[in-house]
């Protein structure tokens, strides 16, 4: 699962931080447009930890709502449909500006 593979990346960054020591808690910025599935990550991040010496460890994700901008008309907001990226004002093609953040921005040791 795709999850489980970003949740075993996650683990590596917070892991390097922790340098040894075990991981009490990871603070993620996510953005919406990741197509991450929250629960299945939380979910992967758990199985992975469990049985280590970070078992118990918690993911702490703080969701980044997509924002996009239109380079032609200066619009900027969050699409009102779903991941529609059609400018509303003038139907250009808009720009992703925020919402593809997937990082590792603080990790809690013991
Ligand atoms: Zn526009």
């Amino acid at each position: 699962m795709h999850e489980a593979a970003i949740a075993a990346g996650i683990l590596e960054v917070a892991g390097e931080n922790a340098a040894g020591r075990p991981i009490q808690k990871v603070g993620l910025r996510l953005g919406r447009f990741t197509g991450v599935v929250r629960e299945a990550l939380e979910f992967a991040f758990e199985a992975l930890t469990a049985g280590t010496k970070s078992e118990g460890a918690r993911l702490e994700i703080e969701e980044v709502p997509l924002v996009v901008s239109c380079p032609v008309c200066k619009w900027a907001g969050r699409p009102a449909e779903n991941f529609c990226m059609l400018c509303p004002q003038c139907g250009a093609a808009m720009q992703i500006v925020t919402g593809r953040e997937m990082e590792v921005v603080w990790v809690d040791v013991e």
